[in-house]
């Protein structure tokens, strides 16, 4: 099968880092997915209003670095990243065209800062191990979820 590895360039809106907005259930407007999932590892409202005006995701990610883990992120973190990825997608037209477009093609978030649990890293270190790919894999099931319901 045919693989999308490179989450950037022509491919960029598979990133979290996509400059693509969209709503939440309580209509607060999240910049990038990557606000939206960086603000979610915590609970505590001033940390994730912090996180919420990060004028970059970049920004985003550094904050999320720092902020009080809420106790279960380890199992939420899987929901609260398909939920920013359905918004995300089901909020912007011409990406959810583009994923449509990617089909019969593999995505894996191939990366070289050591995420091998969304993706998988390239790195000297890491190459030899594979990565659990999970956003590429919320990806192709969020794709399949669309085709199906047309
Ligand atoms: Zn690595």
């Amino acid at each position: 099968m045919k693989t999308i590895d490179n989450f950037s360039g022509n491919f960029l809106f598979l990133s979290n880092f996509s400059p693509h907005s969209f709503r939440d259930e309580t209509d607060t407007l999240w910049r990038t997915n990557e606000h939206y999932y960086q603000a979610w590892k915590t609970l505590k409202f001033s940390e994730r209003g912090r996180i919420w005006s990060a004028s970059s995701p970049g920004h985003a990610k550094q904050l999320g670095a720092e902020v009080t883990l809420r106790d279960d992120w380890v199992h939420a973190k899987f929901y609260v990243m398909e939920n920013g990825l359905n918004l995300k997608f089901s909020q912007n037209d011409y990406i959810r065209e583009l994923l449509k477009q990617t089909d019969g093609y593999h995505l894996l978030e191939g990366n070289y800062w050591h995420d091998n649990i969304w993706g998988d890293c390239n790195c000297d270190k890491c190459c030899k191990t594979p990565g659990s790919n999970w956003l590429g894999a919320l990806l192709m099931n969020l794709r399949k979820e669309i085709i199906n319901g047309e």
